[in-house]
């Protein structure tokens, strides 16, 4: 394992690969682990319809945003702090463990206790405040990388959470801004073997917001299996074109189903382990 500078990094320098378990779901090295659901929390009858339908084809996690950090004030700012109700209907309805982002610390220690994976988007990627916060909670957490941030500063922003206490940490690559505007991001495919030559956390991919087209989110998603991620983040609705945020990049159930069963061949070429009993 390559090593970043001693004198700044302790603890994601490490000889072993960490390996986070939840409810017998894995997520790290040997691992291919799904997180997916809508962008952010809409109804209940949206997200409890595409929450059965992730799990039945094999998704592990239900991803799902009650507070949106959004680039207008005017759009959709998310259900808020009601949504923990539907939270809990998600849980007693579904196997999935649940995943939410957290905005600020106002809401840290109720979505501490409601979810089961707290996710630290980009744009907060480096508001250290909150990265002790949610170190300091014995939560697994998601760390998105920010869409200017370099590997090292992605790494350190890691190293905070770690630094008070808590190591189970999932980097995920979610593309960065570059001179391309095709795509709404550009996917760092590199980033994947990178991190993981650089640490021993698991990686993951979001293949959503960093194309910010349905039709590509496919593609990368492939991709990111191909470089060595350990798990995708994907924003699935059921009818993208309704919905109240970022319907242009969300693939809907038949998309979902068809990539599911793209990824089981393709980790089978590669020796993953990844399949989807229903789907295989
Ligand atoms: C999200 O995953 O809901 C999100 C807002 O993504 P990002 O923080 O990567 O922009
Ligand atoms: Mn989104």
């Amino acid at each position: 394992m390559k090593r970043l500078s001693e004198t700044k990094v302790q603890k994601i320098n490490s000889t072993h690969n960490t390996i986070i378990e939840l409810n017998d779901v894995h997520f790290g090295e040997g691992y291919f682990t799904v997180f997916a659901g809508p962008c952010a929390l809409e109804s209940e009858e949206i997200v409890l319809k595409t929450a059965r339908a992730v799990e039945h084809l094999g998704a592990k996690v239900f991803r799902c945003s009650l507070f949106k950090p959004r680039t207008s004030p005017y759009t959709y700012q998310g259900y808020g702090i009601d949504g923990v109700n539907l939270l809990q209907m998600l849980h007693s309805e579904t196997n999935l463990l649940l995943e939410t982002e957290v905005l600020s610390t106002d809401h840290l220690e109720t979505l501490a206790y409601e979810a089961d994976i707290l996710r630290i988007g980009s744009r907060n990627m480096d508001n250290y405040e909150l990265l002790k916060a949610v170190g300091k909670t014995n939560k697994p957490v998601i760390l998105k990388r920010n869409m200017s941030a370099t590997l090292e500063e992605f790494l350190l922003a890691a190293e905070y959470i770690l630094s008070v206490g808590n190591d189970k940490v999932i980097l995920c690559e979610r593309g960065i801004r570059t001179f391309e505007n095709y795509t709404r991001n550009t996917l760092d495919i590199l980033a994947v073997p990178a991190l993981k030559e650089l640490t021993h956390l698991p990686v993951i991919v979001d293949p959503s917001h960093s194309t910010g087209k349905r039709s590509l989110v496919a593609s990368a998603s492939k991709a990111a299996m191909a470089a060595g991620a350990d798990g995708l983040l994907i924003e699935v609705h059921p009818e993208p074109l309704r919905s109240y945020s970022d319907g242009q990049q969300s693939i809907d159930i038949q998309e979902f189903e068809k990539l599911m069963k793209d990824l089981t061949v393709l980790a089978k070429a590669l020796d993953k382990n990844f399949s989807v009993p229903v789907l295989s």
